[in-house]
């Protein structure tokens, strides 16, 4: 599955190829869009769904994308159908009810400081409406959150995080300083294992520590905004961006603007500036981090390497893209000529909710004891992008948005075979 942030036309064009058929079935008078209706109950007749009521929020149309707009009630509504489908979206802005609904068995302690990785509207709300009328909701526990959060230094949301899609050269330690172990503290090779390393420390962030040569080659940010020349689907941009010597300009605004950004010339100054923006009352001890980073710095040579990230280094750099164009050259950390030395500060970030309402194959909702809620749908991320979950605990990068289609796709067909009888 693509990627989002390498789809050509990015999130924009992912949207528009499905948005430009509804509207041309609103020109044919065959859709009705609903906008600032905010749906607040779902009618429930004779044991089935029979429509949705709730309020009419005051027109705001002018307000500049990514503010909030009005949350003033001018009215409410009822509407009726044969069918209603909730597709209102997972939990990820609503930080009360991910630590509510934690891991904290598979993962440790639900982490007091998050970042969100998602827009206020993802609130969460429908699924307890939705469940007071008499769904089932499963899997609660299952979120796929991810432990390379930065705060966006122009946000368009609240909390507004970015996550860092990270080559594998970055050298990541816990909040004491302590190098991630295994293949968990190669970056972006194990989500789960990094979180639970991260969060076994009692701190709910990590560090990255890195030289100029791999913030070029391997830092790629998630987001529409954060890839303006895919987005914009500018070629003569893309290739200066993506080729020419240097960071891309959005990198390198985070790595001058971003609150998570250490850079200096030498480790100790590093060290002091990390100990800054450190969180918790934690101090970093520099030698500590200098034994380690020599210890690995000692194996970049080495034919005979142990160090798995090292390894790992190595291993990505077999394949012709990943040496071109994603993984810097081995080098040694503490060498000036790869310089400045940059330290992130790694926070933790909501993103995908991977359980939710229960239904069947055909994106029937059902009640608590597995019978079919008459006239109730779900789909994507609300239904775990199907069913109340389909991924499991874990989950492989760019399958959402395909859940939410499949799901979709299942509930539109059983809807119509329903209403057409
Ligand atoms: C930055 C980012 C990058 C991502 N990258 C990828 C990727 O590369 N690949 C991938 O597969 N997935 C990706 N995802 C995940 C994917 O985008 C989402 O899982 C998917 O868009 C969810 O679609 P949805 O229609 O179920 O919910 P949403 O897109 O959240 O839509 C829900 C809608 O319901 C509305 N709503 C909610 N409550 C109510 C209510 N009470 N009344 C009326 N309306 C309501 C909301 O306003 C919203 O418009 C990414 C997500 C983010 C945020």
């Amino acid at each position: 599955m693509p990627r989002f942030h390498i789809t050509w036309g990015t999130g924009p064009e992912v949207v528009r190829v499905f948005r430009e058929p509804v509207e041309e079935a609103e020109a044919r008078g065959l859709v009705r869009f609903g906008f600032r209706h905010r749906v607040d109950d779902l009618i429930v007749e004779d044991d089935a769904c029979v429509g949705v009521r709730g309020s009419l929020l005051a027109p705001d149309d002018d307000r500049p994308r990514g503010e909030a707009s009005s949350r003033e009630v001018v009215g409410d509504f009822e509407l009726r159908a044969p069918a209603v489908v909730v597709t209102s979206g997972g939990i990820g802005h609503n930080f009360e009810l991910m630590r509510a609904n934690w891991p904290t068995e598979r993962v440790g302690p639900a982490p007091e400081h998050m970042i969100a990785g998602v827009p206020a509207h993802v609130d969460g709300r429908m699924l307890a409406i939705t469940e007071a009328a008499g769904a089932s909701l499963v899997n609660k526990d299952r979120m796929w959150a991810y432990v390379e959060g930065v705060h966006n230094w122009s946000p368009i949301w609240p909390d507004h995080a970015i996550r860092i899609l990270p080559g594998p050269s970055s050298m990541w330690f816990d909040a004491d300083g302590r190098r991630l172990t295994g293949m968990s503290g190669v970056p972006g090779a194990d989500s789960i294992g990094s979180m639970k390393q991260i969060l076994a420390t009692g701190a709910d962030y990590s560090w990255f520590v890195l030289t100029q040569s791999i913030i070029e080659k391997e830092f790629a940010l998630s987001g529409s905004e954060q890839n303006p020349d895919w987005t914009e689907k500018d070629i003569k941009m893309m290739l200066k961006e993506r080729l020419a010597k240097g960071a891309t300009s959005p990198v390198e605004a985070f790595k001058e603007h971003g609150e998570d950004f250490v850079v200096a010339g030498d480790l100790d100054s590093l060290v002091a500036g990390m100990n800054q923006i450190a969180r918790g009352g934690r101090v970093l001890d520099a030698d500590l981090l200098r034994r380690q980073i020599e210890d690995r710095d000692r194996q970049i040579d080495n034919p005979f390497c142990k160090d798995a990230q090292v390894m790992a280094i190595h291993n990505a750099r077999r394949d012709r893209t990943g040496k071109l164009m994603r993984v810097a050259k081995p080098h040694r950390i503490l060498d000036p000529a790869h310089g400045p030395l940059i330290a992130v500060r790694l926070n933790i970030l909501s993103r995908k909710t991977l359980g939710g309402i229960e239904t069947d194959l055909d994106s029937r909702v059902v009640r608590p004891d597995g019978s079919v809620f008459p006239g109730l749908y779900a789909a994507g991320e609300v239904a775990g992008f199907g069913g109340g979950g389909v991924h499991g605990y874990n989950a492989l990068e760019g399958t959402f948005l395909g859940g939410c289609i499949f799901s979709g796709r299942a509930a539109g067909r059983a809807v119509g075979r329903a209403v057409s009888g």
